[in-house]
């Protein structure tokens, strides 16, 4: 097996910063210390460079059917692209059809990433329906490494589950160890809205954010945590975009109620003048939540900042413009919903986050890595730089500057939502389980060499 000696780095945890040297064997790291030595170890000089614990994604959709489609990157494209972005171990939704029991769906993902997966990989499993057992059917995913479960208050007739079976599966994730995350609109109001725009022939992109307004999210949230709060269990907001959301999770977390809080890059870097775009390029936009306003990127970052955010993840879903968004040209609810982003998280965190001064050097490490590791059960096998730890690292110049293109990108999607951005922070080399998995933007690691991460409960239950 592999043995890697990385000297003279500068290594920073969400806890600390410090200069040592790392010595990792088989994998896993082995040694922390000053002027370590190691003659048969493949040797790195990583003086002027941060060293990072490997970033954490949980949010991503690969290889997702969606009607006739499927989002664009398989397990190899997307963790590929993930792994040059700096992200070293991804959390994908996993989710089961309507009739099939939650275990079908977990192996079709499973057949999905087995042997395409170049990094580490665990699945969150998506109730589509709430059925006589699905309760049942909850533990034996937990048992199956899996401990994390999403419903949805958005999408009736196709994801939607109603306010009883939400209540019901928040006792069982606590009776079970498990953590709850929850996609808040108030699907069957935004449906209404929906019927009334297309009947008004209002059927271009910008009438995406228009038939889903902030109110829908906040209200949604608000619910979803009054059901929390009730059920006594922990939740997780996937992809906060409001301001107004955030209001009620700050409430809530006044009262006690352990609610967890996640957004995405797009909401903090983006907005939604973009769907105004010239043609019907506003459509690279769509997703749900939709872009909000600048009043609300400005409220997201105060809750990062605040720690009122735990987690950046990307909800990453991309569908090409060219072939796959298309589908909506004449009908905007019928433009596949979602984005790219897993490359970009990373770079564009430390760009608004660390060089804009809004946030540490540690808590970047923080939200990209360490609490998505804590709230989903990997940690300290994920997201810590300790001895025993997996050796899945990132190294990044802090002086070097790049574009974000889609030309340069390693996603096969045809468009980025970034493009000709500048930022600072892409990794300069990315090492998992100890192999040099990435350098200067090339791919070096191979499909297949990903694992599969049975997860342990999340550790708001070791609280
Ligand atoms: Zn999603």
């Amino acid at each position: 097996m592999n043995s890697a000696l990385l000297k003279n780095a500068t290594i920073i945890t969400a806890s600390q910063t410090i200069k040592a040297d790392i010595l990792a064997r088989d994998g896993i790291i082995e040694q922390i210390g000053r002027h370590l030595d190691a003659a048969d170890a493949q040797s790195f000089d990583l003086t002027g460079r941060y060293l990072l614990p490997g970033g954490i994604d949980v949010h991503t959709h690969l290889d997702m059917p969606l009607g006739d489609i499927r989002s664009c990157d398989d397990f190899t494209t997307g963790t590929v692209a993930a792994a040059c972005g700096g992200t070293t171990t991804i959390i994908d939704y996993a989710a089961h059809a309507h009739g099939e029991t939650m275990a079908q769906g977990l192996d079709a993902w499973h057949q999905r990433a087995e042997g395409k997966a170049v990094i580490d990989y665990g699945f969150h499993l998506t109730l589509s329906e709430f059925t006589d057992r699905t309760l049942r059917d909850m533990e034996r995913i937990v048992e199956a490494g899996v401990t994390s479960f999403k419903v949805f208050t958005a999408y009736p007739g196709r994801m939607m589950i109603d306010d009883a079976a939400i209540f019901r599966v928040l006792q069982q994730a606590k009776e079970i160890g498990a953590l709850v995350c929850v996609h808040c609109e108030n699907g069957q109001v935004i449906d209404a809205l929906i019927h009334d725009a297309l009947a008004a022939g209002q059927t271009a992109p910008k009438y995406h954010p228009l038939t889903r307004p902030a109110i829908a999210e906040r209200e949604a949230a608000h619910r979803v945590i009054s059901l929390a709060e009730m059920a006594d269990a922990p939740v997780y907001i996937v992809h906060v975009s409001s301001g107004a959301a955030i209001e009620q999770i700050a409430q809530a977390r006044l009262r006690g109620v352990p609610v967890y809080a996640e957004t995405c890059p797009q909401y903090l870097f983006l907005s939604a003048e973009l769907y105004d775009g010239i043609e019907f390029e506003g459509a690279k936009y769509v997703m749900s939540p939709p872009l909000r306003e600048k009043l609300d990127q400005d409220a997201l970052w105060q809750a990062v900042r605040n720690r009122m955010i735990d987690v950046i993840g990307t909800d990453h879903c991309p569908f090409h413009f060219q072939s796959q968004k298309t589908l909506g040209r004449d009908d905007f609810t019928k433009i596949p919903n979602g984005g790219p982003g897993i490359e970009t998280r990373l770079n564009l965190m430390f760009t608004g986050g660390v060089s804009e001064q809004r946030i540490s050097l540690n808590h970047f490490v923080d939200i990209v890595s360490t609490q998505p590791a804590k709230l989903f059960g990997l940690y300290p096998q994920k997201g810590e730089i300790a001895p025993g730890s997996d050796a899945d690292f990132v190294v990044i110049n802090p002086e070097h500057e790049t574009f974000i293109s889609a030309i340069t990108q390693h996603s096969i999607v045809d468009y980025s939502l970034y493009e000709g951005m500048r930022v600072k922070g892409t990794p300069e080399k990315v090492f998992a389980r100890g192999e040099l998995i990435v350098e200067n933007g090339r791919f070096l690691g191979k499909p297949g060499a990903g694992r599969f991460l049975k997860r342990q409960r999340s550790s708001h239950y070791a609280r």
